[in-house]
C-alpha cells in the first residue's frame, strides 16, 4: 500500500468538489456477494444463457427465478462493508457527489446512500411483464415461484437488465452528464469488460477528471487512471477517507 498516493490523492479531494464513482460487483465481494468474474465467479458455475437473458426467462421463467431466489438469499443475509460506508457518507463531505453502480445487490442504499444510478436495476424490484410496473420486492424466500403480478396474474420478472437488453436510456444521460462534469472519478470493483458502464471512467477522463482506480487487478481502465491502488475496497476507501479527514 503506498501511503504517499493515499496522500497525495486526499489532498486532491480536498480542493474539489464534484465527484462521481462508478462500483461493480468487487465492492460487495468484501461483504460476501460472489462477482460475476474471477475464481468464485458466478459464470464459473452457471451458463449466462441460461439465466440472464430475456430468451432464458421465456424458456424458463421458474429456472430464471429459481436462479434469482438464490442470489436473493445470498444477498439477503449480507450487510454493507466499510467501502459501502465510506462512499455513503461521501455524500455529505463532497457538494457534488454521484454513486453510479453496475450492482444490482442493493447495499449501496442499505449503506445509507440515497443519490445512486442504478445501471443494471435491482434484485430487489420486480417488474410486470404485460403492465411494466416496478415495484420493490424483499420477499425471501419466494412464496410462488415463478411469482406473478397481484394486479394482472401476469408474469413478474427481475427488474435487472440482462445481457443483450438495453439500459434505461433516462439513467444512462445521468450517469454521462455527471461522469464528464466531475474533477475526480473513481472505478472501484469492476473489471470494466461491460460496456456502457465501463466507458464512464474514460468519458471522464476525456474530459479532464482525475481517475482512481481501486481494484487487486489490473483492467482496461487501469491506462486511463492517474491513481491506481491494487487493493481492496473495503481496505484501501476507509484509509482514504482518514487521510481526507485529517487537517
Ligand atoms: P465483475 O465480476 O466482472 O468484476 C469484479 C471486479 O472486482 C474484478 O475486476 C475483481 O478484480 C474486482 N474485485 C474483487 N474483489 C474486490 C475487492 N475486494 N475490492 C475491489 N475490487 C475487487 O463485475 P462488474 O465489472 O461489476 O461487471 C459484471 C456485471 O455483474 C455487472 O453488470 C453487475 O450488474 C453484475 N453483478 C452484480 C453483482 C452485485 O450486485 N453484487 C454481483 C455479480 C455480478
Amino acid at each position: 500500500m503506498d501511503i504517499k498516493e493515499i496522500i497525495a490523492l486526499a489532498g486532491l479531494l480536498r480542493n474539489i468538489s464534484r465527484v462521481a464513482v462508478l462500483t461493480g460487483a468487487g465492492i460487495s465481494a468484501e461483504s460476501g456477494v460472489p462477482t460475476f468474474r474471477g475464481k468464485d465467479g458466478l459464470w464459473n458455475q452457471f451458463r449466462a444463457e441460461d439465466l440472464a437473458t430475456p430468451e432464458a426467462f421465456e424458456r424458463d421463467p421458474a429456472l430464471v427465478w429459481q436462479w434469482y431466489n438464490w442470489r436473493r438469499g445470498l444477498i439477503a443475509k449480507v450487510e454493507p462493508n466499510p467501502a459501502h460506508k465510506v462512499l455513503a457518507q461521501w455524500e455529505r463531505t463532497f457538494p457534488s457527489f454521484v454513486l453510479i453502480t453496475q450492482n444490482v445487490d442493493g447495499l449501496h442504499k442499505k449503506a445509507g446512500s440515497t443519490n445512486i444510478l442504478e445501471l443494471h436495476g435491482n434484485i430487489w424490484k420486480v417488474r410486470c411483464t404485460k403492465e411494466s410496473t416496478v415495484e420493490e420486492n424483499y420477499l425471501f424466500p419466494l412464496p410462488e415461484i415463478p411469482p406473478r403480478c397481484p394486479a394482472c396474474k401476469a408474469l413478474l420478472r427481475p427488474h435487472v437488465i440482462w445481457f443483450g437488453e438495453s439500459l434505461d436510456s433516462a439513467i444512462l444521460n445521468k450517469a454521462f452528464v455527471f461522469s464528464t462534469s466531475c474533477e475526480v472519478m473513481f472505478a472501484i470493483g469492476t473489471s470494466a469488460f461491460i460496456q456502457p458502464a465501463a466507458s464512464f471512467p474514460i468519458a471522464a477522463a476525456e474530459a479532464g477528471a482525475k481517475i482512481v482506480e481501486i481494484n487487486p487487478d489490473p483492467t482496461p481502465l487501469t491506462y486511463y487512471a492517474d491513481f491506481s491502488f491494487r487493493e481492496k475496497a473495503g481496505e484501501i476507501l476507509p484509509l482514504i477517507d482518514d487521510y481526507l479527514n485529517k487537517k
